[in-house]
């Protein structure tokens, strides 16, 4: 199997300006493609090159091509499609239900998972997932890691705290850039992933 680059299903200046053009050009088109190409070279003429990149991430994590940039592959076409233009606002739905069943409210999920992007270290994720036993829970992981690694959750939501992410227009404001993200955020494809694990 060959992965490819997902086209965006916006613009890179739709979700201005909350997230910049110039920063999302450069994410999609220079890292998103590098994770995709890295990754194709990691895996041809390997037997691990007929996998879904759900069972590279699962079972080939120990090798650290295919976890770092399988990682980056699909990190970055879960994050660019939890993201419209249409977004924000408070979520709705069955995620809606399941967010205040789990955190109380939406508003303390944002802050646990605001705190979770804030206090990892470097570069890294901050995710909103479902665990094994279908409760939603917070986590972040380091570098291009994610919870499908280790079987801990499955991402609903998600939100790439790494510097080109938002450097651009925030500097090192990274609580800047959080704050600003939920204005993106598209609470139909967060239900269509929630629906997934159901
Ligand atoms: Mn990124």
């Amino acid at each position: 199997m060959t992965f490819e680059l997902p086209a965006l299903g916006y613009a890179y200046d739709a979700l201005e300006p909350h997230i910049d053009a110039l920063t999302m050009e450069i994410h999609h088109t220079k890292h998103h493609a590098a994770y995709t190409a890295n990754l194709n070279g990691a895996i041809d003429d390997t037997d691990m090159a007929d996998k879904s990149i759900e069972k590279l991430l699962r079972d080939h994590n120990d090798n650290a091509a295919v976890r770092n940039n399988g990682g980056g592959y699909w990190n970055h076409c879960f994050f660019w499609n939890v993201m419209s233009p249409d977004g924000g606002g408070p979520p709705s739905g069955a995620v809606a239900d399941a967010i205040n069943a789990a955190f109380g409210s939406f508003e303390e999920m944002q802050t646990a998972l605001n705190k979770a992007g804030m206090t990892r270290f470097g570069s890294g994720w901050a995710w909103l997932m479902v665990t094994g036993d279908g409760t939603l829970a917070i986590t972040s992981c380091p570098n291009q890691d994610n919870p499908l690694m280790d079987g801990s959750g499955t991402p609903i939501l998600g939100v790439d705290v790494w510097e080109h992410a938002y450097y651009k227009k925030y500097g090192p404001g990274r609580a800047d850039y959080l704050a600003a993200w939920w204005n993106v955020v598209d609470w139909d494809a967060v239900n269509d992933n929630y629906a997934a694990t159901q």
